[in-house]
């Protein structure tokens, strides 16, 4: 053998052997996961003691505590200035008074209608009320919308972009008609009703100030004295053809601002330590409702954030042994997020790390449970995995890599499209980091019928189950942490893309 090949037969034999340590390391720590920790942390995070930790109250304090005590006694850095708290604030809106009468009818709120706009009225307006069905130039060039209340058909679009037709064209507020039956809309109006009392969370920025009502359709065609099947006709061919109505409205709010802090520990790589993995979940939750009950929020997401928690400790011992990660890994537990993803909204609008520099982003929401198309499974190992594919085009390929040397869940794609209709890739934390063209992947195990209800309890945590997931959660995290190159933002989701 010549002395080259010699040479390379010994550096082969070096990666090889790094290559073999590092993967026993892997092991070695994916083990210190374990259920019987994310047991004993979610009994307490879950716990009445917590009052189902909404944003901005105390219950959601005693979380954020447990979390930064927890992070400091393994070691981990508070990378905010020295604090493990992003502090925050948010608005807290209450409407103190919404009327909406039509004529001489005196509609009640979250039964009759669900108020959902904004404004502050120092006196009671009249106007008129006209129907316009559906949102497009050709409607809008028939019927006069101008200083006027206007009614429109809620369909799949996003009322959004609507909202900001009908408003530019002069309109007061809206009428917005639920199309999806009576049943549904009461369902919608007893949510509301639970919640009466309690401030809207958002942040504090301007809004347009004008009202929208919703109605179911049944209330529409009673308001119009004209039948369903007659509004929808006149939503296509002649909106202007439906006659007006006299209405009544007002709004008024009071408004206070509620701090809040998303919980973040660091743990600084090696030789790639400027690039940071962001491994997040939400640790807030609903609180309680207007009857006392408490919604414990042992899946949603306590299990995330327990999941965190043990992967923290794994890398944290990792490091603690002396095989700290290549990369920087931030494990952040957001606030807000069940008022609207405010909490990583607010973190990646006010990075601690650049998010150029941010390599991938693993969030982890509803991962404890087994849902409706499992439940009668005979294999219950899996998990959903979501948006992997859509900023990278790598990122799927690390992820079943992982599984199958390491762990062999079922990863199931069901959800995974851009046009899924529950819109999970939007409905969870990594879609702020999506939005940055951070590519993510979303863990999640799909709803139950305790989703949003005081009964997602801890009792009720497939443990075992969670403990594997997490697992994969590590090693793809492992792997994306100390692979020598980040991620290429080269996926198939151009539109996310600028
Ligand atoms: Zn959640």
């Amino acid at each position: 053998m010549n002395k080259a090949k010699q040479c390379i037969g010994v550096i082969t034999g070096l990666i090889l052997s790094i290559n073999a340590f590092s993967q026993n390391a892997q092991s070695t720590y994916a083990e210190t996961i374990s259920a019987e920790d994310l047991r004993k942390h979610l009994t307490y995070l879950a716990s009445d003691e917590l009052e189902g930790r909404d944003t901005g109250e105390k219950g959601q304090k005693l979380a954020a505590d447990y979390l930064r005590d927890f992070y400091k006694s393994i070691d981990l850095a508070g990378p905010v200035d020295g604090s493990y708290f992003q502090k925050f604030q948010l608005s807290s809106v209450l409407w103190t008074e919404v009327a909406f009468q039509v004529g001489k009818n005196k509609l009640v709120e979250n039964e009759d209608f669900i108020f959902m706009g904004d404004g502050d009225m120092k006196k009671a307006q009249k106007a008129e009320l006209v129907f316009l069905g559906l949102v497009n130039e050709e409607n809008l060039s028939k019927v006069d919308v101008t200083d006027k209340l206007v009614g429109i058909w809620a369909i799949g679009e996003r009322t959004g972009s609507l909202t900001d037709q009908i408003m530019d064209a002069g309109a007061l507020g809206m009428v917005v008609v639920t199309m999806e039956g009576q049943a549904n809309f009461d369902r919608m109006a007893n949510r509301f009703k639970s919640l009466s009392g309690k401030g809207r969370l958002g942040f504090d920025k301007p809004t347009v100030q004008r009202p929208i009502f919703m109605v179911s359709s049944d209330k529409m065609a009673e308001i119009f004295e004209t039948p369903v099947d007659e509004l929808k006709e006149a939503a296509k061919n002649d909106p202007g053809s439906i006659q007006s109505q006299k209405v009544t409205f007002k709004v008024t709010k009071n408004k206070e601002m509620v701090d809040t802090e998303n919980v973040l520990a660091f743990l600084e790589g090696t030789d790639k330590k400027e690039e940071v993995l962001v491994i997040s979940s939400h640790y807030d939750h609903v609180g309680v409702n207007n009857a006392g009950e408490i919604f414990n929020g042992a899946d949603d997401d306590g299990s995330g954030t327990v999941t965190v928690m043990e992967i923290a400790e794994a890398f944290a011992k990792a490091a603690k042994d002396g095989t700290r990660p290549r990369r920087s890994i931030l494990f952040i537990n957001v606030s807000g997020e069940e008022k609207g993803l405010l909490g990583s909204e607010y973190y990646a609008e006010n990075p601690i790390f650049p998010l150029e520099n941010t390599v991938n982003n693993l969030n982890i929401d509803m991962v404890g449970r087994i849902d409706y198309e499992y439940q009668d499974k005979e294999n219950q190992d899996y998990v959903y995995v979501i948006g992997s594919e859509m900023l990278s085009s790598q990122l799927k390929i690390i992820n079943e890599y992982n599984n199958i040397t390491y762990t062999d869940l079922i990863l199931d794609y069901r959800y995974d499209a851009e046009d899924d209709p529950n819109r999970f890739y939007y409905r969870s934390d990594h879609y702020n980091f999506a939005k940055h063209n951070i590519p993510v992947i979303f863990f999640f195990n799909g709803v139950h019928d305790d989703y949003h209800q005081p009964t997602d309890t801890v009792d009720k945590i497939e443990f075992d189950l969670m403990e594997k997931r997490a697992k994969l959660i590590f090693h793809t995290s492992w792997d994306l942490a100390n692979r020598e190159h980040r991620t290429p933002v080269d996926g198939t989701n151009t539109r996310l893309q600028r």
